[in-house]
């Protein structure tokens, strides 16, 4: 699940974590043009990712910089996920690679 919770939200039964292979697929995404937030260049891209392991499971990340593709996301891509340190402070967040189409 994600966000992680202490508690199942379906049965009530103690959580736990469990690592995955950081793949995923674009389950959705949106273009931001005009930045909110400060240290990324706009434009950029925002997926939510679907885990491979947990259909269901979706975690929303920002797309690298260093996207090989320079290509919107399509709905289905793939993706490789990693936390990595934003710039401008002591953050960090989700971030999505867009793989090779056919690269799997
Ligand atoms: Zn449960």
């Amino acid at each position: 699940m994600h966000p992680p919770l202490e508690r199942c939200r379906r049965c009530g039964g103690e959580t736990s974590f469990e690592e995955v292979s950081r793949i995923g697929r674009v389950h959705s995404w949106i273009r931001v043009d005009r930045a909110s937030v400060p240290g990324f260049e706009v434009p950029y891209y925002i997926v939510i990712v679907e885990l491979v392991e947990q259909p269901g499971v979706r975690i929303a990340c920002v797309v690298g910089d260093d996207d090989p593709l320079g290509r919107e996301p399509v709905i289905g891509d793939e993706v490789r996920l990693s936390v990595d340190q934003l710039p401008g402070g002591d953050f960090s967040a989700p971030t999505a690679q867009l793989q090779e189409v056919g690269n799997e």
